[in-house]
C-alpha cells in the first residue's frame, strides 16, 4: 500500500474528530436490543413467499451424510461429497428450493457484486460462462440449482424443512436429526451449512406493528403486491408512496428500482453506505479467458491471493474490491498484512482518507442538490461498513419523485403509525413500507443455540463453548462431537469471495467423510489437538478491536460495541490458511480418525 500524497497529517486529524463526531451522532443505547426478530406476530416478514409446502410424511430412515442448508455452501458440499463417491447425501433447506442467500433475496436489481466468473463456483466442472460481470441474482439462483441437478441432490433433498435439532446417538454412533417436518432420521455425518445472514431482522421501532399499508422485508420480495421482477417494472406501484427502510448493500441495489417504478419514493437513510463505481457490463468468454483449460479456477485464486493480502503481479478481475484490497485488513479477521505493525497502520490510515475523499467526491459530483448530497457522504472509515457499488443509486435522487429522509439525528425512524412514518416533526403517509434492515449475524447455527446439538454424553456444544471457550480443529470438527463438520469462517478463514472459501471447506469436508469411510472410523479431533489449533490461532491474532470501537455502529461492530479482540479466524488469510489445510490432508487427516465403538478391544 503506497501512501497517498494528499492527505496531511492535519487532514487526518480533522478526519478523525469528523468520525468521532458522526459516530456519537448514531449510537444508541440500545445496540443490538433496537431489532427484533421475525418470529411470532412478525412471521409474516420471514415467511416464504416462492414456495408453497407440499405434505409429505416424516421421514424415519438413515441417510450417510445430511448437510444443513441449500445454499452455496450445502450444495458445494454436496458436490464435493458425490466426487468422494458419497451416495446417501440428504440436504436439508428451509427454502423451497435450492439457493440460500439467492433463493429468498429476489428484490428488483439484486446483483452480485463480487465478479461472477470467480463468485459462481464450479465453473470448470460445469462449463457455464456468465455472460455478464456480475451476475443478476436470478441467473446465480439458477445456476445454484444447476450445480445441484448436475450432482444429482435433488434425489434425496428436503425442502421446506429446518433442522430443529441433532442429537449423537451413543449406542449406534450416528446423528438423530429431527425436523420441524416432525423427521427423525439418521446421518452417519453431518455438515452444517446454514450460512451467516439468514435471519431478516427488523427494527423495534415503537407502532410497527400497527401500520395498515402493505409491508415486506426485502428478502421476501412481495412481487404479487408491487408487480414486475428482479428486472424492475413493477407496475403496482405506478399510484403508491412508498418508503425503503435501510441504505446497506440491499437497499443499494433496490432504491434505483423503486425510483424509477414508484409514484413517490421516501428512502429512509440512518447511516449512508459508501457507493463505489459499478461498471457492470457484457462479457464474453474471450474476455476471461475461458477458452483454456482450468481458466475459472486460475480466475478464482489469483483473485483469492489479490483481496487477501498476497502478492500478485497481475490483477485478472481488476474491480473496486481488488483496486481497495490494502483496505480489507480491518473488514476481515483474516488476512495477511505486509510488513511492519505501525508503518502498516500509517500508510493504512492514509489511503484510507484517501479512498474515503474520493467517494464523497463521487457524491458531489452525481447529486445535484448540494444538500441531498451532503446527507448521502458517508464519514467514517473504509472497512467499518460493508462497501457497496452502484452507477444507479446516486443518479435516484436527481428525480423529483425521491426524497432522501435523514434519520441520523433522531437514530432511525421514530414512530411508525396506520398511515405512515414519523421522524422528527415530520410524519409522511405510506402506502408501502419496505424494510432493508438486513440479518442477525450467524443466527441460524449452532453459536446462537437456534439449532441445538448434543454430542457425546447429550453435551450440548453451545453449552461446552460458553464454559470452556469455543474449541474447534480448523473451526470444522469439536471433540466430543463426533462427524459433525461444521462449514463457517469460525476459528477458519475468510474472504470477500465467500463462495470459494465454501469450496475449499466443502473439499474438506468430503475428504474428511471419504478418510472416515475408507478407515470405517470417527471423526473426531482429541482436546490436544483443538488446543494445538486454538494456540496457532491466537499467536498473532489481529488486534481489530479498537478499530471496530471508533467506528459507526452496524453489524460489524454489534451496534457500535466494538469487535471482540481474540482467535476468531486464522490470521494470515485464506490463501494460507488453504495451503495448510492441503497439507494437513495429505500428512495429518489420521489424527482425526478414531476407532468405532464396534471396532475398539
Ligand atoms: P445491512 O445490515 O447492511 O443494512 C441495514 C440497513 O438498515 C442499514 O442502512 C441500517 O442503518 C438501516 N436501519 C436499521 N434500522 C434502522 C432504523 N431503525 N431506521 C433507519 N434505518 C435503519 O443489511 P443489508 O441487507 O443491506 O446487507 C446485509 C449484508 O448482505 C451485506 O452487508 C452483505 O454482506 C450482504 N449483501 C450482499 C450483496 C451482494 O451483492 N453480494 C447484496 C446485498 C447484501 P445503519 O447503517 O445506521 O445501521
Amino acid at each position: 500500500m503506497t501512501t497517498p500524497h494528499a492527505t496531511t497529517p492535519h487532514e487526518l486529524a480533522v478526519l478523525r474528530q469528523r468520525y468521532r463526531l458522526e459516530r456519537e451522532r448514531r449510537v444508541r443505547p440500545d445496540g443490538m436490543a433496537q431489532y427484533r426478530d421475525t418470529e411470532a406476530e412478525f412471521g409474516y416478514y420471514a415467511a416464504d413467499p416462492y414456495t408453497a409446502p407440499t405434505e409429505r410424511a416424516a421421514l424415519r430412515d438413515t441417510v450417510d451424510v445430511a448437510v444443513i442448508g441449500g445454499g452455496f455452501g450445502g450444495i458445494l458440499a454436496g458436490a464435493r461429497l458425490r466426487q468422494q463417491g458419497v451416495k446417501g447425501v440428504r440436504i436439508v433447506e428451509r427454502g423451497g428450493d435450492f439457493g440460500g442467500t439467492w433463493y429468498w433475496n429476489r428484490y428488483p436489481g439484486i446483483h452480485c457484486d463480487i465478479e461472477s466468473h470467480v463468485y459462481l463456483p464450479l465453473l470448470d466442472e460445469t462449463g457455464y460462462v456468465p455472460d455478464w460481470k456480475y451476475s443478476p441474482g436470478e441467473e446465480i439462483r439458477h445456476y445454484a440449482v444447476r450445480i445441484a441437478r448436475k450432482f444429482d441432490l435433488y434425489a434425496d433433498a428436503l425442502f421446506s424443512t429446518g433442522v430443529t435439532s441433532l442429537t449423537w446417538d451413543e449406542t449406534a454412533e450416528v446423528w438423530i436429526v429431527a425436523t420441524d417436518r416432525g423427521d427423525t432420521f439418521r446421518a452417519t455425518y453431518v455438515v452444517n451449512a446454514t450460512g451467516t445472514l439468514t435471519e431478516p431482522k427488523l427494527p423495534s421501532i415503537p407502532g410497527i406493528e400497527n401500520f395498515r399499508g402493505h409491508t415486506f422485508h426485502t428478502s421476501r420480495w412481495d412481487y404479487a403486491y408491487t408487480g414486475g421482477t428482479p428486472e424492475g417494472g413493477m407496475t403496482g406501484l405506478a399510484n403508491k408512496r412508498v418508503g425503503i427502510v435501510g441504505t446497506g448493500a440491499t437497499g443499494i441495489q433496490v432504491v434505483p428500482h423503486l425510483a424509477r417504478d414508484a409514484a413517490h419514493l421516501y428512502v429512509f437513510q440512518r447511516t449512508p453506505s459508501t457507493v463505489d463505481i459499478r461498471a457492470n457490463r457484457r462479457t464474453t468468454a474471450r474476455d476471461v479467458g475461458a477458452d483454456r483449460e482450468g481458466w475459472a479456477r486460475k480466475r478464482r485464486e489469483n483473485y483469492l491471493r489479490i483481496v487477501s493480502g498476497e502478492p500478485e503481479e497481475q490483477d485478472l478481475v481488476a474491480d473496486q474490491w481488488t483496486a481497495s484490497a490494502g483496505l480489507l485488513e480491518k473488514l476481515l479477521p483474516s488476512f495477511r498484512r505486509q510488513g511492519d505493525r505501525k508503518t502498516f497502520e500509517v500508510a493504512y490510515e492514509a489511503a484510507d482518507a484517501a479512498k474515503m475523499n474520493e467517494l464523497r467526491t463521487r457524491v458531489e459530483r452525481t447529486v445535484t442538490d448540494p444538500e441531498t448530497a451532503e446527507k448521502l457522504k458517508p464519514w467514517y472509515r473504509y472497512a467499518c461498513k460493508r462497501p457497496t457499488f452502484s452507477d444507479l443509486y446516486y443518479p435516484a435522487f436527481n428525480r423529483d419523485n425521491v426524497t432522501l429522509v435523514d434519520t441520523a439525528d433522531t437514530h432511525g425512524i421514530e414512530r411508525i403509525t396506520e398511515n405512515g412514518v414519523v421522524v422528527g416533526d415530520t410524519v409522511l403517509e405510506l402506502d408501502c413500507l419496505i424494510f432493508a434492515t438486513g440479518f442477525f449475524v450467524g443466527a441460524s447455527g449452532v453459536h446462537t443455540g437456534k439449532l441445538p446439538v448434543h454430542g457425546r454424553g447429550g453435551g450440548q456444544l453451545l453449552h461446552s463453548w460458553a464454559e470452556q471457550g469455543p474449541r474447534t480443529l480448523h473451526g470444522f470438527t469439536s471433540n466430543g462431537f463426533p462427524n459433525l463438520i461444521q462449514m463457517g469462517s469460525f476459528q477458519n478463514a475468510s474472504s470477500v469471495n465467500f463462495t470459494h472459501v465454501l469450496d475449499e471447506q466443502a473439499t474438506h469436508a468430503a475428504a474428511l467423510v471419504a478418510a472416515a469411510e475408507a478407515k470405517g472410523a470417527l471423526i473426531e479431533p482429541s482436546r490436544e489437538t483443538e488446543d494445538a489449533w486454538i494456540a496457532v490461532i491466537a499467536e498473532d491474532a489481529p488486534d481489530h478491536a479498537w478499530f471496530h470501537a471508533e467506528c459507526t455502529p452496524g453489524y460489524y461492530n454489534r451496534e457500535g460495541r466494538g469487535r471482540p479482540n481474540g482467535p476468531t479466524a486464522f490470521p494470515y488469510g485464506a490463501v494460507a490458511f488453504h495451503q495448510l489445510l492441503a497439507r494437513w490432508r495429505e500428512e495429518s487427516i489420521g489424527e482425526v480418525l478414531q476407532s468405532r465403538a464396534d471396532a475398539r478391544p
